[in-house]
């Protein structure tokens, strides 16, 4: 084919493309213009996951009527005049291209109108053809509706996820805008339904609370560092409280939301040794830095960044988050383990050597290859799977152990992991035994009412046979509230409310429900959060049936997740501490 120049509206679309993939970024761009407008209160309104309207409102500047037609030309922009600006944006938009994108690839209408006048004008958009800017009456500020988005670009359309996935996306972009704004009013509907509404009060913790529930929103730690360049503000959860992806480790960056791999990673490694391998922290982290040090014109959806100087950064953040997790967690168990492995005096065989702590990971690897404790695995770490030992409860310690001796040693046996491998088998167990059909339930006398945050109901909405399959018996009950009729018979003692938060808060966009290792990964979920907790005294039955279950465990020495549930402390190693050793 010889060389010719496309067609306009082949150009447009292609350009389009890189800026307007779905739903969920035709509502980034028109939040961020009504953003950069100054707007004090901004709507949406979703129609079919997007794809039959986005409709955006603001109270902001508004576009003179006589920029209106200019506003829907690509490359034309209000924020930007010379390449030299580009090193001092201090807007979200400046590339002068969503209108035109969104205009080239649906229905788009435009009314707006600037405060000081009494009258507005419109102008219309479809497939790229604009029509005359018309008067208009309207409100002060600027509504944008976008009907039929991809209605000329359909093998687009073939690309878009389910409804429930685009409308998630927009939840949680929303989200994300209104935890950098938070002065803002946010109001989010979807489906006619409210999904997102802050108040603008400046109250971050509130808008956590809808992404995150409230329990962990108050959970959350707040970090506050600053120097004369940089400003690092915002929460991060303590250790207790974990995701199983990093998706929950929210960036902004001079309040633009940023994906970027490398802060993620060093905000991991502050909690170094404090979490298991494959857990990572939930975090909104606002870093303030002047304009010139970063470079926002990387990516046309302008979700990556490039910094001038990566390393100050990241050690910025990890100290940042290293401080805040410290005066929370002042002295930290696994932590300190590794340093007295590492410092007990008149050691010979070097770290670790006087304290064989069996902390069974090969046992947990070979169960679940994709558990491990994190970091600190003491180097010599048995290999070989051990066979549960016989143990003779000696008692409780600490309302959170109980004492074993068994002929090799003395055990200790964490209670809480050891209830979580126990209530896990069982129920493994007895999914097994029903040749897959559904585990047993329990009927609730009277059915539970739960309300989720409109991100988690969302990941629940069409998940109900496979939690029938585990016993669970839940149907929708109004917005973002669901009832539950019955509980596994294993967990009839369980708050239904927390059962069903526990499946939800760790669902995974794309996870396939109705798999095997799925389910198991669930019901290891519950467990953890049915089974007793440290702090609580056992009675001497309690202590010893809790003995018994355990050592009749397929894998008795660590919990589902790959934690141990036993430490032994073996006879040589109590002859060595107690300086017998050298003595015979
Ligand atoms: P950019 O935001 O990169 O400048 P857009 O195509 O998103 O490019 O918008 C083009 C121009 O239209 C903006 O520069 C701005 O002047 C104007 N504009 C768009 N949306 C709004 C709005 N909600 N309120 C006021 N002005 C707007
Ligand atoms: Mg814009």
């Amino acid at each position: 084919m010889p060389i010719r120049l496309l067609p306009s509206e082949v150009a447009s679309q292609i350009a389009a493309g890189e800026v307007i993939e779905r739903p969920a970024s035709v509502v980034k761009e028109l939040v961020e213009n009504a953003l950069d407008a100054g707007a004090s209160q901004v709507s949406i309104a979703i129609e079919a996951a997007g794809r039959v309207l986005v409709e955006v409102g603001d109270d902001g500047g508004g576009i003179p009527a006589t920029e209106l037609a200019l506003a829907v030309e690509r490359h034309a922009t209000s924020k930007l005049s010379s390449a030299a600006d580009l090193f001092q944006i201090r807007t979200l938009g400046f590339r002068g291209e969503a209108l035109a994108s969104i205009g080239s690839v649906s229905r788009l209408a435009i009314t707006s109108r600037l405060p000081e006048l009494d009258r507005g004008a419109r102008i219309v958009v479809a497939g790229g053809q604009a029509g005359a800017v018309q008067p208009a009456g309207a409100p002060a500020g600027t509504l944008v509706r976008v009907e039929d988005l991809f209605y000329n670009v359909p093998a687009r359309l073939k690309f878009l996820k389910s409804d429930a996935a685009e409308r998630r996306q927009i939840d949680a972009l929303v989200t994300r805008y209104a935890l950098a704004y938070p002065q803002v009013r946010f109001q989010l509907r979807q489906e006619g339904r409210p999904a997102l509404q802050t108040s603008g009060d400046g109250n971050r913790r509130a808008i956590l609370a809808a992404l995150y529930g409230v329990d962990a929103a108050r959970a959350m730690l707040e970090v506050i560092a600053a120097d004369e360049r940089l400003e690092i503000t915002g929460f991060i959860s303590p250790p207790s409280l974990t995701r199983s992806h990093r998706r929950e480790m929210l960036f902004f960056v001079n309040r633009r939301p940023v994906q970027d791999a490398a802060l993620s990673a060093a905000l991991a490694q502050a909690y170094h040794t404090l979490l298991m391998v494959g857990r990572y922290p939930l975090a909104a982290l606002f870093l303030e830095m002047p304009p010139e040090e970063v470079d926002v014109n990387v990516h046309p959806t302008k979700a990556e960044v490039r910094f001038r100087d990566p390393q100050r950064l990241f050690s910025a953040v990890q100290r940042a988050a290293r401080r805040a997790l410290l005066a929370h967690t002042p002295v930290q168990g696994l932590e300190l383990g590794e340093r007295r492995w590492e410092g007990l005096p008149g050691e010979r065989g070097g770290a670790g050597a006087a304290w064989q702590v069996d902390w069974a990971m090969a046992q947990a690897e070979a169960d679940q290859p994709q558990a491990q404790p994190q970091a600190a695995a003491p180097p010599q770490a048995a290999v070989t799977p051990l066979p549960p030992p016989i143990l003779r409860l000696v008692g409780q310690a600490a309302s959170a152990y109980l004492v074993a001796e068994g002929p090799d040693g003395l055990y200790l046996v964490d209670q809480h992991a050891a209830h979580e491998r126990v209530l896990f088998e069982k129920m493994m167990a007895q999914r097994a035994a029903s040749g897959g059909e559904a585990l047993p339930g329990q009927a609730l006398l009277q059915a539970a009412a739960v309300s989720l945050p409109p991100g988690s109901a969302r990941l629940l909405e069409g998940q109900f046979d496979l939690l029938a399959r585990l016993g669970f018996q839940v149907e929708a009950f109004g917005p973002g509230t669901f009832l539950v009729r019955s509980v596994p018979a294993l967990l009839a003692a369980m708050e239904p409310a927390a059962a069903l938060q526990v499946l939800v808060e760790d669902f995974e966009e794309d996870e396939t429900p109705l798999q095997a290792q799925v389910e198991a990964r669930i019901i290891a979920r519950v467990c953890k959060r049915a089974a007793v907790k440290a702090g609580r005294a056992l009675s001497a039955e309690e202590q010893r049936a809790l003995l018994d279950d355990l050592l009749r465990c397929a894998s008795p020495r660590t919990c589902p997740h790959g934690r141990p549930t036993m430490i032994h402390l073996s006879i040589d190693v109590l002859e060595r501490q107690f300086g017998r050793r050298g003595a015979r």
